[in-house]
């Protein structure tokens, strides 16, 4: 017998379990992959976007993990700070994975980053997708117009959701209230900008031509930003590029002739070449953003020219990356974000540390798409059965579900789960919808517990 606990059940943590019951490498074990929320999927619910609907479709195959006979869903225990610390979850488990994502937004450090109507994109993002902690209504939705800082995937999502009419997205699974602010949002021009080139931004393909696909928003790009990317200037050059760089390029390109100006209610403005310096108030709040024009250092980096261009915004979505925070008791590097590890297994002043094990975001920082969690997850679970037998070898807990129940911890089971997505279907039934969301923890609560 082998008692493995997961701590996270976002792609990485599902992908772990998975792995540990693949193949029946150790025949007895048996996996409890716990959560914070009464919920499963973790990013997949909570961050990809509701109008991406077949990677949200996801969630079927997590689903089917999490049903396996070997693996069980633990919701709504946290484990940290507030909640079990992680040498109490080596009592109770033979071995533990962190698969605890990153959960902060970057920061900029410029002067005016907190002003209000300045906000983290993780924050809006957190929003319109339901998340228990996020608050509601703290979003000018009634500003004209707003900036979002970066060109990543997650500014895609934000500026492409900002410039979506609510009709677009009543037939997601967007919480009702998100939808009404949405409806009645004033927002016309959103500006997505990069501090560097279109040929070294880190949107993907598909997701930046799907900005250019809206039915009510046009995309704008300035020449005279693209004119300053030599990839752009040079078709020599665009050609040495990396296949995903030299196809952004070309959509960008597509763009720029003019073409894209459709004259609809709504635009992107996607413009690059400006570092944010400081944001601007206007009466308390936030009024516009001031960028210093850069130019190609000629290394992929850029350097500041000196020229300044105030760009207009009642509201400010700062899209430039997520971050790994500590979770106490374990180790943590501060400099990438991240828990030191060797191949997954959990390093404790440079040694492993028995039993402990990182996957996702938390072991190689946030990059990469869903997909790369598998590999990602495989490997620490290799590192994990090699060590299978010193781990059956330890002293453990016989249930660590009692255990947890009677140190005060209110589990939400996969018949919890069940529940709430029951309740979320009920209620989209009432508002002529499809499933919708619970957006907050005293309404998944009661739905888990009946
Ligand atoms: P990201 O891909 O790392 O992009 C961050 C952006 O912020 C970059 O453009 C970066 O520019 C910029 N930035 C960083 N610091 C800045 C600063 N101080 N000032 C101005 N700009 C700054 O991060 P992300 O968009 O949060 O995405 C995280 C991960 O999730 C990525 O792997 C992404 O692909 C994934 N994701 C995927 C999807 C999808 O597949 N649909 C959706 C959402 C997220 P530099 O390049 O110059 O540093």
């Amino acid at each position: 017998m082998l008692r493995v606990a997961v701590v996270g059940s976002g792609p990485s943590g599902v992908y772990a379990a998975q792995e540990l019951v693949a193949q029946d490498l150790v025949p007895g074990v048996q996996v409890h992959v716990l959560d914070r929320l009464p919920c499963p999927y973790g990013l997949v619910r909570y961050g990809v976007a509701p109008d991406h609907e077949k990677i949200k479709s996801l969630q079927n195959t997590l689903r089917a993990v999490l049903e396996h006979e070997r693996i069980s869903f633990v919701g709504n225990v946290e484990v940290g700070r507030h909640g079990l610390a992680p040498d109490t979850l080596l009592r109770l488990y033979h071995a533990v994975v962190y698969c605890v994502g990153a959960a902060r937004d970057r920061r900029l450090g410029i002067p005016g980053e907190d002003l209000p109507g300045s906000h983290s994109a993780t924050d809006f993002v957190a929003w319109y997708s339901a998340h228990p902690d996020a608050s509601g209504d703290a979003f000018a939705l009634s500003a004209r117009s707003a900036v979002v800082i970066g060109v990543g995937n997650v500014a895609v999502d934000v500026a492409r959701i900002l410039a979506r009419g609510a009709d677009e997205l009543r037939p997601t699974d967007v919480p009702e209230d998100a939808l009404g602010a949405l409806a009645l949002s004033r927002v016309r021009d959103v500006h997505m900008i990069g501090r560097r080139g279109p040929s070294q931004a880190k949107f993907t393909t598909k997701e930046l031509r799907e900005l250019g696909a809206l039915p009510s928003a046009d995309v704008l790009v300035s020449p005279a930003d693209l004119a300053l990317d030599p990839a752009y200037a040079s078709r020599e050059v665009a050609a040495a590029l990396p296949g995903p760089a030299r196809r952004n390029l070309d959509v960008v390109r597509g763009w720029a002739d003019g073409t894209a100006d459709h004259g609809r209610d709504r635009r992107i403005h996607a413009r690059f070449f400006l570092r944010p310096v400081e944001l601007l108030a206007d009466g308390g709040r936030v009024g516009a953003v001031r960028f210093e024009r850069t130019a190609p250092d000629g290394t992929g980096g850029v350097r500041g020219t000196g020229e300044y261009e105030d760009i207009e915004a009642q509201l400010v979505l700062r899209a430039v990356g997520y971050r790994g925070v500590p979770l106490d008791g374990l180790p943590f590097d501060a400099r990438p974000g991240t828990v030191p590890h060797t191949a997954g297994r959990v390093l404790r002043d440079g040694e492993p540390s028995p039993g402990e094990y990182v996957a996702g975001w938390i072991k190689r920082g946030p990059t990469g798409v869903i997909g790369t969690n598998r590999p990602c997850a495989k490997e620490t679970v290799a590192s994990l059965l090699a060590d299978a037998d010193a781990l059956a070898a330890r002293t453990v807990a016989d249930d660590p579900l009692a255990e947890l129940r009677s140190s005060g911890h209110r589990p939400v089971l996969w018949s919890g789960w069940e529940s709430i997505m029951a309740a979320e279907s009920a209620l989209g039934l009432a508002l002529g919808r499809r499933s919708v969301k619970i957006p907050d923890w005293a309404g998944l609560l009661a739905a888990a517990h009946g």
